[in-house]
């Protein structure tokens, strides 16, 4: 969605709120086992003495697979953001979009804020006990009996002289 800032900055007190889904490539920032439909983007952006700011909150489901168990995850998410719309800002804060033309880009603006927020990786739960290493069950389920006391190589190589 294009955001006409020309507009914005022309109107003291205006206020342009917005409200709509976005489809995002599979490409744009996920895994290959990562999926999402859409993400649904509402907020508004105001003329505030002057000062064009925009807000807006970026929410979706997120379709995964655990980082360690490999279970299927799908979790709702929600992040908030918080611009000002500069014409031009040398030194301004991280938060200052530098507006080249009249519009703004929502769509990319949404999306590149997200992409610093999103996690790299989801697990199904803080202390999930993963996969064993030895037989591959899930630990979550339950012990499967393996014997996972890592031995040390050199060790290995010690007892050996010591016999
Ligand atoms: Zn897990
Ligand atoms: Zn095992």
């Amino acid at each position: 969605m294009l955001l006409n800032v020309k507009r914005l900055l022309a109107e003291e007190g205006l206020r342009l709120p917005f409200d709509y889904t976005l489809q995002v490539p599979q490409s744009e920032f996920y895994g290959d086992d990562d999926r999402l439909a859409s993400l649904h983007i509402v907020g508004e952006a105001v003329n505030r003495a002057q000062i064009a700011e925009l807000h807006f909150a970026v929410s979706g489901r997120v379709e995964t697979v655990c980082d360690r168990c490999l279970d299927p995850i799908s979790r709702a998410f929600e992040y908030r953001y918080t611009h000002t719309l500069v014409k031009e800002s040398p030194n301004g804060p991280d938060e200052d979009i530098i507006v080249d033309g009249d519009a703004v880009h929502l769509d990319q603006v949404a999306i590149t804020d997200l992409r610093l927020d999103f996690p790299l990786k989801f697990l199904c739960r803080e202390d999930c006990k993963g996969l064993c290493p030895l037989c591959g069950a899930n630990l979550n389920q339950g012990d499967c009996g393996c014997d996972k006391r890592q031995i040390d190589p050199r060790l290995e190589a010690l007892k050996e002289l010591l016999q």
